[in-house]
């Protein structure tokens, strides 16, 4: 946390509360109307378990309220991203691979019992491209893609300034796309998705199975041009080209853990997502774009989302206003 003159400073300044929950860690950070983060803090996302008699919703609220008594400032919002299918009117948390503890609790009514203010939830994906959105300038820019490979395979679709989310909330699920004549099973259940081929995961057990010796993070430094490698690269563009060729999309952003580490080979996997992307277009033009290697992005991105739903809030309320 910031120092006491930082906390004194706060006062009466109006705040909303990002927050980035992990399968390991918990992102926090009060972000200002003009989108400055402060008293960003990192958690281990284990503090939510083992307390006798709390569930990790309760010990959740309860690391938000510690938090918010700590600064003097005005709450306006709570906006979390989890790691998590979350439901089309965003109250319920679904299913989440690498947190199974909120998998069908509805998160934000009891949130905002507690809190007393609009409290928001949303995939974390959507979070992370938002950030990537706002920084790039990249509203009413057509369509946006988000490609993040980390544990697993995330996906974000960013369609005329809002995010796609289909019947129910369950879009973008690209890392469960099937592939053919695969039969192994994935952690959502089903047989062969693509994510058991691309994704973090995946590149752990090739390192086990043929660098035993190397750390996960000397993988592409040391063995960026092996078959292995090359083939690990290839899966990982079957996805992305894949989504291209369906939405023939204004930008790609590419990021997550994996495509952040030391020589990650991207023209290869440039190389390998244009030869399975269609000719001539959306090929021709086709660019990538990177995301920033930055632990808060997650956190920022929450709070840019609360601050947009605020502001159409306010125009809904205008908008209803009856003409005297
Ligand atoms: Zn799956």
């Amino acid at each position: 946390m910031g120092s006491l003159e930082e906390t004194m400073a706060w006062n009466n300044r109006q705040y909303v509360l990002g927050i980035d929950i992990g399968g390991t860690h918990i992102r926090l950070g009060m972000v200002t109307p003009d989108q400055e983060l402060h008293h960003f803090v990192v958690e281990e996302t284990q503090t939510l378990y083992g307390r006798a008699g709390r569930s990790p919703l309760e010990r959740l609220i309860e690391l938000v309220r510690a938090y918010t008594a700590r600064v003097d400032g005005k709450l306006l919002a709570v906006s979390m991203g989890f790691p998590s299918m979350v439901s089309k009117d965003k109250q319920v948390v679904y299913s989440s691979p690498n947190l199974s503890a909120f998998d069908n609790v509805n998160v934000v009514a009891p949130f905002e019992r507690e809190l007393g203010v609009p409290v928001f939830i949303d995939n974390d994906v959507n979070f992370l491209l938002l950030y990537e959105i706002v920084q790039r300038r990249l509203f009413n820019a057509g369509v946006v893609l988000g490609f993040y490979i980390g544990t697993g395979f995330g996906n974000a679709i960013f369609v005329e300034d809002r995010f796609l989310s289909g019947k129910h909330g369950a879009a973008a699920e690209l890392g469960h796309i099937p592939v053919w004549n695969r039969t192994e099973t994935c952690g959502c259940g089903n047989r062969g998705c693509i994510e058991l081929y691309a994704s973090g995961k995946r590149l752990q057990e090739l390192r086990a199975q043929h660098f035993p010796d190397d750390e996960i993070q000397e993988v592409f430094v040391k063995h960026r041009n092996t078959v292995v490698i090359q083939e690990f690269l290839h899966a990982l563009a079957i996805p992305i080209a894949t989504e291209i060729n369906i939405l023939d999309p204004d930008h790609v952003i590419i990021g997550g853990g994996v495509v952040l580490m030391e020589q990650f080979p991207r023209a290869d996997l440039e190389r390998y997502v244009l030869q399975h992307t269609r000719r001539p277009y959306p090929a021709n033009g086709l660019s990538f774009t990177y995301a920033e290697m930055n632990q808060k992005a997650g956190v920022l991105g929450a709070a840019y989302h609360a601050y947009r739903q605020l502001q159409n809030h306010r125009k809904e309320q205008m908008g209803s206003r009856p003409l005297s």
